[in-house]
Order: structure tokens, then sequence, then C-alpha cells
């Protein structure tokens, strides 16, 4: 339930994640009356400024694109209980400032119980010190709730992941911290557990006696025009794959959890990802972008370093030892520079007992997470006439066009909600990173040179699907692509 009273303290206010993300997601739950009583937001970050540049700076990112005078009244309210100081990260007598605002702010309340939810929307160099000296400074003893939001990268492997845990756990309980994944607020990633479990014919299609293949993929078709330097440290699959990608995957795998308690949930998600070994060399695949059709290669980014040998792509193999699942390859695959832009679970059914049947195309059901969420799966039906003949066609839940007055909050509105309500559900335990970081850790280590010398990417021109061996690796593990005959009629897509 939500906390009359409240406080929320954004760290790093001043950066992009908070102008993009935060303030308008904060906005978003405004304007929908879904923060609390009382609310007040205050921004921290060592940039000076004054309030008027701070308000313009946090509602840049607030749409409003027909300029429409409720939106614009609704701004002018946000901005009149959104506030902001600057101090350091570092020094305790900054926090001691911080906390004589929030007294300020809570003196007015009118019942004793104050909280304070704080947000760190900050590089992960000052995560520790920031968690301490709030814990020492601001923290709330009487009574009040207090919640710390983290963002990723949570470490780099297993061992620098531990020590960050370890370190902001001398200041926070697990319970009072909420570790963002950001895709376990998208809309289609929450809809999983309800697809799976509550859809008898789903339910009892969803092993390894009925399902040939999995691919979780994720797509963009940008490279890192300029914010090279940030990505090179840590590579796609940092990026992508060790986190949004495996947590997708564990909500796709996980058994049934007893209720939809956050605790239950996590136990079976932490239960299906201990059954994953760790990822083998020979189940990965990488590459990395090089220039074409005008479009700049990596190492042409001033912002890499030369000759760097970071993937930009990578496809990774995951099995899963467990009776459900045993054999069944899941692909997790990301790249930058590509094609399009698109995430996407493609689960490829087995083939059908042939005999009455030849070559028919395979069953496929499609969840389309981003953009225009969508549902379809492929099956054959009759052609209509005189005729039996079997054709590939689609059952289609296109979002925009089944729910057509629903709006589809932001995974920052849903996520924020959640920790103002205490509800971990989709936040990310401790013990689940540590098993995350357990599977690919191995490959990153040797991707580093850790091991030996650096494997070499695969080149692959910008704009492309990814390397051109990537066909023969998913192929490898049994995926089998419609015939180019079957196509989706254009009339269909609005
Ligand atoms: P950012 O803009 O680079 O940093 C946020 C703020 O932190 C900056 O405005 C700056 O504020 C301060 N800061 C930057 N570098 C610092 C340093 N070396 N030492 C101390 N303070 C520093 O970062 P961001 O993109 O907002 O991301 C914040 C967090 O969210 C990161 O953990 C990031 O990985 C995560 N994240 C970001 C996105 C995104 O879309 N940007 C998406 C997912 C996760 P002052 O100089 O004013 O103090
Ligand atoms: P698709 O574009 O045919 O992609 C299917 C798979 O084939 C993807 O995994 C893709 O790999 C791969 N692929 C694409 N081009 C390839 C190539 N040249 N060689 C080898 N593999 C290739 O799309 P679909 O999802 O199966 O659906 C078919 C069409 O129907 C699409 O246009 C789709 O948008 C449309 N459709 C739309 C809806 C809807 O909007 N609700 C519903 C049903 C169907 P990568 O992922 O690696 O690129």
């Amino acid at each position: 339930e939500l906390k009359d009273n409240t406080i929320i303290i954004v760290f790093g206010a001043s950066g992009d994640l908070a102008k993009k993300k935060t303030f308008p997601a904060l906005f978003g739950l405004y304007k929908n009356g879904f923060l609390p009583r009382d609310v007040h937001i205050v921004g921290y970050a060592r940039t000076k400024m004054d309030e008027a540049e701070f308000h313009k700076r946090v509602t840049s990112y607030i749409k409003n694109p027909n300029d429409d005078a409720e939106v614009a009244s609704d701004i002018d309210d946000f901005k009149k209980f959104t506030s902001y100081l600057s101090g350091s990260y570092e020094d305790p007598a900054s926090f001691k400032e911080l906390n004589k605002h929030l007294e300020e702010i809570e003196s007015h309340y009118q019942s004793k119980e104050c909280n304070r939810l704080f947000y760190l929307a900050l590089p992960p160099s000052v995560f520790v010190p920031v968690a301490k000296n709030i814990k020492d400074e601001c923290y709330v003893s009487k009574g009040g709730i207090n919640r710390i939001i983290v963002e990723k990268p949570f470490g780099k492997d297993l061992k620098s992941c531990r020590e960050l845990i370890g370190s902001l756990k001398q200041s926070w309980s697990e319970d009072e911290t909420f570790r963002i994944d950001h895709y376990l607020g998208k809309e289609m990633v929450k809809n999983i557990l309800v697809l799976r479990f509550a859809n008898v014919w789903i339910g009892a299609a969803w092993d390894k006696n009925s399902i040939s293949n999995v691919q979780i993929s994720f797509k963009e078709p940008f490279g890192t025009e300029g914010r090279g330097g940030y990505f090179d440290e840590f590579g796609i699959i940092r990026d992508i794959l060790q986190n949004h990608l495996l947590q997708v995957l564990s909500v796709l795998t996980m058994e049934r959890p007893v209720s939809f308690a956050a605790e239950d949930i996590r136990d079976e998600k932490v239960k299906v990802l201990r059954a994953i070994p760790a990822i083998e060399r020979n189940d990965t695949l990488l590459g990395q972008y090089v220039a074409a059709n005008g479009k700049p290669g990596y190492l042409q980014d001033s912002t890499v370093p030369p000759n760097s040998v970071c993937p930009t792509f990578a496809a990774t193999t995951v099995w899963i030892n467990n009776p459900r699942w045993e054999g069944v390859p899941f692909i997790l695959k990301a790249g930058k520079a590509l094609n399009e832009s698109k995430v996407e679970i493609r689960i490829q059914f087995k083939d059908v007992v042939q005999g009455i049947f030849k070559d028919i195309a395979r069953n496929e059901l499609v969840i389309r997470i981003q953009p225009s969420e969508a549902i379809y799966l492929k099956m054959n039906t009759k052609l209509p006439g005189l005729y039996t003949r079997a054709m590939p066609t689609e059952m289609d839940l296109t979002y925009k066009r089944r729910f057509t007055d629903t709006k589809i909050p932001e995974a920052y509105e849903s996520l924020i909600l959640d920790a103002l309500k205490g509800d971990h559900s989709n936040f990310v335990r401790d013990d689940e990173l540590d098993v995350a970081w357990k599977i690919f850790t191995p490959i990153l280590h040797w991707i580093d040179g850790q091991d030996g010398p650096r494997p070499r990417p695969i080149n692959y021109p910008y704009g492309s699907r990814g390397p051109k061996e990537l066909d023969t690796f998913i192929g490898k593990y049994g995926y089998r692509r419609l015939a180019d005959s079957y196509a989706w009629p254009v009339t269909h897509l609005s």
C-alpha cells in the first residue's frame, strides 16, 4: 500500500537516466494519481543549478506534443512539490544538509510518520559511499520506512558483484533494497506469468516434449554513437544478456510459483537459474559492427579504444538441466547497429508427427516485447477450398488493436510504483544476481582475455542482421525458418 508523507529523493538528478526516465515516470504516476498523498520529490547531485533550471531539465522529456493545457497545468503542479539541492556524494556534511532539507519538508506533515525512498540514478563508482552516507545521515528512524533503489551495473563479474552487494548490505537490508532491471517492468514481460499460468493449453505445451528451441532477441538499429567509452568497458553481454535477457528467460522457464508473493516468485526464478550451467565457449557467437551504408563502424567511434575487440553482438546458448527443459536450447542474442529495433521471444515448437503430413511448417509462438507489443502464434490451417492442403497462418494479438483505449505504462512507472508499495516481485534479489553472474562469468573472463588471448569478434556490416554465421549458429540448435512463402498480409498492420 502507498504510504502518505513520503519523500522521494533522486540522486544523480542532473543525469541522463533521471531526465529521460526517472522524472518522466514520476510525473506519469503523479498525473494518474498514483503517487502518495503529500508526496515530495527532491533532486540531488553535485551540479549547481537553480530550481528553475532544474525544473526545466527534469520536465524536458515529459511529453506534451499537442500543448494540452491540462498536461501543462499538471507539469506546473508537479514542479511545486519538486525541489533540488546540490552537494557532494562523498562528504557526510552534504548529507547532513540534505537531511535538514528533508526535515524541513517533513515539519509540514500533519502526522509524525515520515517515509523516504532514495533513488540512486548514479554511476556505480559512487553507489557505496552514497548508500552509506544516506544510512548514516538521512535515515528516518522513528516509525517510517526507508527504501533504496539501485540501478545496474551490479558489478562486472561474480567477484565484483559480491563485493558491491556486500558493501551495500552493510547499510541496507535486503528488504529495504530494490534493484532495478527495467525489463521486469515491461508490460509484456509482466504478462509472461499470466500467459503461462492462466492458460491451460500453453501450460500443457511448455516443456521439452513440445518445444524445440527458444530465441530471446534484442536488436538495436544504432551503434554506440559517441557513448563508446562506457560501452567498451562492459560489452553487449554485460549490457543486455546477463541481466535483461536472462531475467526474461527465468520468468519464461520457472516453475509455477505457490503464489504471486514476491518471494514465491523469486524463489522459483532462482531455482531455474541454478539449473543452468555456465555458458560454454562453443555455445557463443561474437560480433562487432563495421562501417556500411554510410554509417561508421564501432572502431570509428572516437570514444572507443583503438583496436578494441569488444563484442557489440553476441548470441549465447543456455541449457537448463531440469526435467522440464533438458535438451532445449535457449538462444539469447543481442546486438547493436542491426537492421531493426526489436525485442522478442520466439518459441519454436517441434515437428508434428510426419505421415499424413510432409514438410509441414512448425508452430511458432512469438511474444514481441517491443516495439508494438504483440503475441502471435503461427499455426497450420487448411487452405480454404476444395483441396485439403495445410498452410501456415497466424493467431494474432496485437495490443494496439485489441486494447485500443489502454495506455501501456512505462517500465519505470510500474517499477517506481512497486517500490513505493514495497512490492519486490519485479526487482532482482541478491541470490538471483549471484547465480546470474555464475552463468556468465567464465565466458566474460575469456572475452576479457583473463584466461589467454582475447577472442576476436566476427565483423558484421552496420544495418545487417548480425554476423553471417548467425543463421548456421541458430540452425545448429535446431531452429528451422519457415519457408519464404509465408508472409503476413501487410494490410493487417495498422
Ligand atoms: P550519468 O548521467 O552518467 O550520471 C548521473 C549523474 O551522476 C551525473 O549527472 C553526475 O551528476 C553524476 N556523475 C557522473 N559521473 C560521475 C562520477 N564519475 N562520479 C560522481 N558522480 C558522477 O548516468 P545515467 O545515464 O543517468 O545513469 C545512472 C545509473 O543508471 C547508472 O548506474 C546507469 O548504469 C543506470 N542506467 C542508465 C540508463 C540510461 O538510460 N541512462 C538505463 C539503465 C540504467 P553531478 O555531476 O551533477 O553530480
Ligand atoms: P520474420 O521477419 O520472418 O522473422 C522470423 C525470424 O526469421 C526471425 O527470428 C529473424 O531473425 C529470422 N530472419 C529474418 N530474416 C531472415 C533471413 N533473411 N534469413 C534467415 N532468417 C531470417 O518475422 P515473423 O515474426 O516470423 O513474422 C513474419 C511476418 O509477419 C513479419 O513481418 C511480422 O512482423 C508479421 N507479423 C506481425 C504480427 C503483428 O504485428 N501482430 C503478427 C504476425 C506476423 P532475427 O530475429 O535474427 O532477425
